[in-house]
């Protein structure tokens, strides 16, 4: 669709995270609403949230992150895919941005959500970075929007360009939030559901999910 100035009826949205979890917190409602009108949504996870790297047979058979993942998209009615690096050992060199451009070439999105770069997290970073690269390599044909994350920890100085009302949506996001029950959802979830109820004040909305939408963008796709 480059050149586009409006987006196709039927959307696929990817929306890539640095773990298992960061799409769900950043942008579960927004997906919630996608999936409801039909469109279609994958959620990119850059690791496993594995404890071993490169992680073993029985590190993996013993990681409940990917089966927490799986809960959550189903909540979600969305797929999970994984970027294949591991946690906390990202790696953004030639090789891997060629990689990661692949990926998303043959996913053929419409619309993509990666985490805004200023962060604390050096995986979030990382796949900010890829993500990026990949939209520009790839002629900028698909909208593109950065998301928020753990505020304060995670995300900082993050000024939204556009927003989405999740009230209605909003208890399917926190069970997906809570499907990644080894994540302390109780904590993380109470300091996001900070940032969408302030979000929501900013925006007239009981609660909103807050995004910056790349001036660049052949077009707005939000729900
Ligand atoms: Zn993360």
């Amino acid at each position: 669709m480059l050149g586009a100035e409006t987006p196709p009826a039927k959307l696929k949205v990817i929306v890539t995270g640095g773990h298992p979890g960061d799409p769900e917190y950043g942008c579960g409602g927004t997906v919630a609403r996608y999936t409801d009108l039909g469109h279609e949504v994958v959620l990119l996870y850059l690791n496993r949230g594995e404890k071993v790297c490169p992680e073993t047979a029985a590190a993996a058979s013993a990681n409940v992150r990917p089966g927490e993942a799986a809960a959550a998209c189903a909540i979600l009615k969305a797929r999970p895919m994984f970027a294949g690096q591991c946690d906390g050992h990202a790696v953004v060199d030639a090789a891997h941005d060629e990689e990661f451009r692949r990926l998303i070439e043959a996913e053929r999105p419409d619309v993509l959500f990666t985490h805004w770069p200023i962060d604390g997290h050096a995986d979030h970073r990382a796949i900010s970075a890829l993500s990026y690269s990949a939209w520009l390599k790839l002629g900028k044909r698909f909208a593109f929007y950065y998301y928020e994350v753990s505020n304060g920890e995670d995300t900082l100085m993050f000024l939204p360009t556009d927003y989405v009302d999740i009230t209605a949506v909003e208890p399917r996001k926190r069970a997906a939030c809570y499907a990644h029950a080894s994540q302390s959802p109780d904590r993380f979830y109470a300091l996001q559901s900070q940032v969408t109820r302030f979000r929501g004040v900013e925006s007239g909305h009981a609660q909103a999910e807050a995004f910056i939408r790349h001036a660049q963008s052949p077009y707005h796709a939000l729900p």
